[in-house]
C-alpha cells in the first residue's frame, strides 16, 4: 500500500520553522505552511514569510516543485482570550509559576488543532511543528508528551492517521543549526540567517553572524548562543 505523504509545516518565518520546512522538503512529496496570525509583537515574523518561502525555491529544483500553498490563518483570538507579553506591549518578564510572560496558555495545541483541520482539507496526513524541549522555555505545550497526547486526540476526534512530526523536540539550538546545514548546506544555514526572523522586539537593524535582532532578548540570546555553539562545533571538527 502506497501512503500518499504529504505535510502541514506550522512556519512562523523564525529558524525553527524555517527548519522544519526543509527538514519536510527532504522527506516528503508535498510540502504545504501555514502561519498564524494573532497580532503577536513580532509581526515582523509574519512579513518576512513570503521572503523565506521564495528563497527556501532558489534552494533546490526539487524543493521549488515539492512547495505547495502556503495559509494564513487569523487567530485573532489568542489576543482577545489571553493576556500575554507576547501580544500586548509589556516588559518580558518571568512569572511566579515559573513561567515567562510570554507564554500564552495552550497556544500551541490551539495551533496543532487549527492544523490538523486545514490538513484535513488539504488531505495532508503529517503535522510538522518546531516545538522543542532542549532549550526549554517553560512552555509546557512544546513537550513531546503533550504532542504525542494531541496527536492522538486529533485522531480519535477526527478519526484520522495523522502524525505529528516534531524534528526539533530533542536538539538544542547548536544542533538545529548544524541540522540545517546538513538539509541544505551553507546554502541554507545563510538563508536562516539572513532571512528568517526570532526576535521578541522586532528588531531587524543589524546583521550580527547569527542573524538579524536586538541580541538581548531570550530569543536573540537563544540563538546568537546556538549559532555561536554550531560555529564551535564546526571549527573543532575543522
Ligand atoms: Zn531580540
Amino acid at each position: 500500500m502506497t501512503i500518499s505523504t504529504g505535510a502541514l509545516v506550522l512556519f512562523s518565518g523564525g529558524q525553527d520553522s524555517t527548519t522544519c520546512v526543509a527538514w519536510a522538503l527532504q522527506r516528503y512529496d508535498r510540502v504545504e505552511t501555514v502561519g498564524f496570525d494573532y497580532g503577536q509583537r513580532h509581526a515582523i515574523e509574519m512579513t518576512v514569510r513570503p521572503g523565506v518561502l521564495a528563497s527556501l525555491r532558489t534552494q533546490s529544483p526539487d524543493w521549488d516543485r515539492k512547495l505547495g500553498e502556503d495559509h494564513v490563518i487569523d487567530l485573532s483570538l489568542i489576543g482577545k482570550i489571553s493576556d500575554t507579553a507576547l501580544t500586548s506591549n509589556v516588559e518580558i518578564a518571568m512569572l511566579e509559576n515559573g513561567l515567562p510572560n510570554t507564554f500564552v496558555p495552550g497556544r500551541n495545541l490551539l495551533f496543532m488543532m487549527v492544523a490538523a483541520t486545514l490538513a484535513y482539507r488539504r488531505g495532508l496526513n503529517v503535522l510538522v511543528g518546531g516545538m522543542c524541549e532542549t532549550d526549554f522555555s517553560g512552555y509546557p505545550d512544546c513537550r513531546d508528551d503533550t504532542m504525542k497526547a494531541l496527536q492522538v486526540t486529533l485522531n480519535l476526534g477526527m478519526a484520522t492517521r495523522l502524525k505529528l512530526e516534531t524534528p526539533l523536540m530533542w536538539i538544542d539550538k547548536a544542533d538545529t543549526w548544524a541540522l540545517a546545514e546538513s538539509l541544505g548546506g551553507a546554502a541554507l544555514v545563510d538563508l536562516i540567517r539572513t532571512d528568517t526572523h526570532t526576535c521578541y522586539l522586532g528588531e531587524r537593524g543589524t546583521l550580527h553572524d547569527w542573524g538579524y535582532g536586538c541580541g538581548t532578548c531570550p530569543a536573540c540570546a537563544l540563538r546568537a548562543n546556538g549559532y555561536a555553539g554550531f560555529r564551535q562545533q564546526r571549527n573543532a571538527a575543522a
